[in-house]
């Protein structure tokens, strides 16, 4: 039996690793690269068979924030050429939300600009979700809206909202280094105020900012003592006009360590892989479908997506079936040693702005 046998094992019974076994994952070479997969998969699979749950982003608020988070194209004085708008009307956010449902998304995601909501934006919001759900009342909706006052969890909750996202991105010890207009703590405490008014909690990281495997362990462990019921892996999308551009230090390979090291951790979380997988895993992606069993389907709140039908065809060429589609599947898994380290290249001539869907005149990329 091998480590990573042994990490399985202990994941597939919910059993938090050692810290030393996550670093190691970080630490494993290219020659173990498809037993981290392997294993990983052992524990995808017995928690969530061979299903992909499908994810759409409906960015209702964009760009022109007052906080200053580097990785982001929306904060303020950010000269990424995003496109910008207020609140999108109840009717514009029902039809970019229907068309992800129509393109296979179980769950569609609201997601507002901005530190926090006001109690009037949470109106705002509560009447799209409720026009939302009265049209597809089998869809989750989860709401992205920042920082969260006293009781607006709780307004969203009876609204019909299932779930409420907030990422911690990073350790606690490398906040600063990511933000200085707010801190580690207060996202800590709106994770856990939408816990206890009864939303699905969904928190995660972005991998790529220059963080050490210390921090992306210590998020994974910080992640998992809040039990979130998905956790989103953004990988860096290193805008030009923000100030971690020209930031490229992800290969393919290391993006798929970070994805097994945070199954790993959170072993029966709907680990979902996030925005930046397109430029990051690269020809790898279909691999990572193996570590996580979530997706968002088409385009990120301000970059364009893969066309929609390129995933859906990735996911069947994969062996992997959309969930909400038809009933599950079996494999399994082994493993061999050693390693070297790929060199990061630049690529940004892979980051596209978004210039379709909601904010525009144009079809949306479902
Ligand atoms: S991540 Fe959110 S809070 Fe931070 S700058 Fe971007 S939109 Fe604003």
């Amino acid at each position: 039996m091998t480590w990573l046998d042994d990490l399985a094992d202990k994941a597939v019974n919910r059993e938090l690793p050692a810290r030393e076994e996550a670093l190691a994952v970080l630490a494993s070479g290219d020659d173990e690269l498809l037993d981290v997969v392997a294993a990983a998969f052992r524990v995808r699979r017995r928690f969530f068979g061979r299903k992909v749950k499908l994810n759409y982003l409906v960015n209702i608020k964009s760009g022109l924030c007052p906080e200053d988070c580097f990785y982001c194209s929306q904060r303020v004085g950010s000269a990424a050429e995003v496109l910008k708008y207020t609140w999108l009307k109840t009717d514009e956010i029902v039809a970019s939300a229907s068309a992800g449902v129509a393109g296979g998304a179980r769950r569609v995601c609201l997601v507002a600009s901005g530190r926090g909501p006001t109690d009037r934006d949470v109106d705002r919001v509560c009447e799209s979700i409720e026009a939302f759900k009265s049209q597809h009342p089998d869809v989750e909706v989860c709401a992205c809206l920042g920082l969260l006052s006293a009781g607006q969890a709780d307004r969203l909750a009876a609204a019909g909202t299932t779930a409420y996202n907030h990422n911690l991105n990073t350790s606690g010890g490398h906040y600063a280094d990511i933000c200085s207009t707010h801190e580690y703590a207060d996202r800590v405490s709106t994770v856990t105020t939408a816990k206890e008014a009864g939303l699905s909690p969904c928190s995660g990281l972005i991998a790529g900012m220059g963080e050490t495997d210390e921090d992306l362990v210590d998020v994974a462990f910080a992640l998992r003592a809040l039990s979130p019921d998905s956790v989103p892996v953004n990988f860096l999308i290193p805008f030009e006009g923000t100030p971690l551009a020209g930031k490229w230090e992800l290969t393919p390979q290391r993006c798929l360590r970070i994805l097994a090291m945070v199954r790993f951790v959170n072993p029966d979380a709907e680990v979902r892989l996030a925005g930046g997988r397109e430029i990051h895993l690269r020809s790898l992606q279909p691999l990572a479908l193996h570590v996580v069993n979530s997706i968002f389907l088409g385009d990120y709140l301000t970059s364009e997506g893969q066309p929609g039908a390129a995933d859906l065809a990735m996911i069947a060429d994969a062996g992997f079936e959309v969930a909400g589609a038809s009933p599950a599947t079996e494999p399994d898994a082994p493993a061999t040693p050693h390693a070297t380290p790929t060199p990061a290249t630049p690529h940004p001539d892979l980051v596209h702005i978004r210039h379709r869907g909601p904010g525009t005149t144009l079809p949306a990329n479902t």
